[in-house]
């Protein structure tokens, strides 16, 4: 019987993800199929069940894309402390008693970071912009990796603060640096070793208003959407920063999401390398 996956999501016919879980399937010779579900804006859950149903015990997981994680939050019947922290859940494995969910992407993000762009968030004076659910999702995954400072800035200043407060709090936090947030406007002069850009302005083309001080000498600056040239990318270059987008984190998130399914890890360097050339 071959276990049944899927992504849902609105929209989801451009998802990378069936593509990723075949090709990390065929190296590590296991026997799955995953495909992606388009679900009705008031209708995941509905369609989990209905995905459940049709396939019954060989339905065993799958992952939540825009705009449902909050949703499949509430769904999980039991969290991971990192799906607790993110309040948001993007991998669903479904047991014989519930449903255990969980938030790879903070772990994808270092992941890509560490191992294929040799960032090791330790030490890294860091700069996250935005305050939406990815910068929600990657926030303690950072912090559990010892960077020297985390600051949060967001165009709604208050959302940067009360996340910065809410984390600052955490019981995981109490050791090594808590997380602040600082306004745009207080950026001048300021110097990171990593910028992150958590924020969804690349998909309006919006321009950040970021002092070419924040990169900083060897800065890297991570954009998290993938796909395209965005003027955040832009702007570090010009400032002489390194820059990466997001696609790795979008594999190494698959990665980890495929092994707490099979409790097997596969190699995302090759899938990484498919997709690159594929874009
Ligand atoms: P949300 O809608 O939850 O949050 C959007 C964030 O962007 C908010 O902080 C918002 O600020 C800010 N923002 C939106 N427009 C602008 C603008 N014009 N100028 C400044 N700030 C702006 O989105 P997500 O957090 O879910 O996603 C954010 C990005 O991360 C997206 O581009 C998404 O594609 C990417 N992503 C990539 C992943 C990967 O695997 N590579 C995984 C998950 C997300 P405000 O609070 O003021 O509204």
């Amino acid at each position: 019987m071959t276990d049944r996956y899927a992504v849902f999501g609105n929209p989801v016919g451009h998802s990378k993800s069936p593509r990723i879980h075949a090709l990390f399937a065929a190296q590590t010779g296991q026997d799955l199929s995953y495909e992606a579900i388009l679900a009705e804006k008031d209708g995941f859950a509905a369609a989990v069940d209905a995905f459940r149903a049709r396939h019954r015990a060989a339905a065993r997981g799958a992952n939540v894309t825009v705009p449902f994680k909050e949703e499949a939050f509430r769904l999980a019947t039991r969290r991971t402390p990192l799906a607790e922290a993110a309040g948001a859940v993007n991998t669903l494995s479904f047991e014989h008693d519930g449903i255990l969910g969980d938030n790879t992407d903070g772990a994808g993000l270092v992941r890509d970071l560490k191992h294929n762009l040799g960032c090791d968030p330790a030490g890294r004076r860091i700069l996250l912009l935005g305050a939406g659910g990815a910068a929600r999702g990657v926030i303690l995954p950072l912090l559990l990796e010892g960077p020297a400072e985390l600051l949060i800035a967001n165009r709604t200043e208050e959302t940067a603060a009360r996340l910065a407060l809410e984390f600052a709090r955490l019981p995981g936090c109490a050791v090594g640096v808590k997380p602040d947030s600082i306004g745009f406007g207080d950026l001048a002069g300021r110097g990171f070793d990593l910028v992150i850009n958590a924020t969804s302005a690349g998909l309006s083309g919006a321009v950040l208003p970021l002092p070419t001080s924040v990169f900083g000498p060897r800065c890297i600056a991570y954009e998290m959407l993938y796909g395209r040239d965005t003027a955040f990318m832009n702007q570090a270059r010009e400032s002489g920063a390194r820059v990466a987008d997001g696609l790795g984190m979008l594999v190494e998130q698959a990665a980890e999401a495929f092994f707490v399914w099979r409790g097997v890890r596969p190699h995302t360097a090759p899938v990484l390398a498919v997709l690159k050339n594929a874009s």
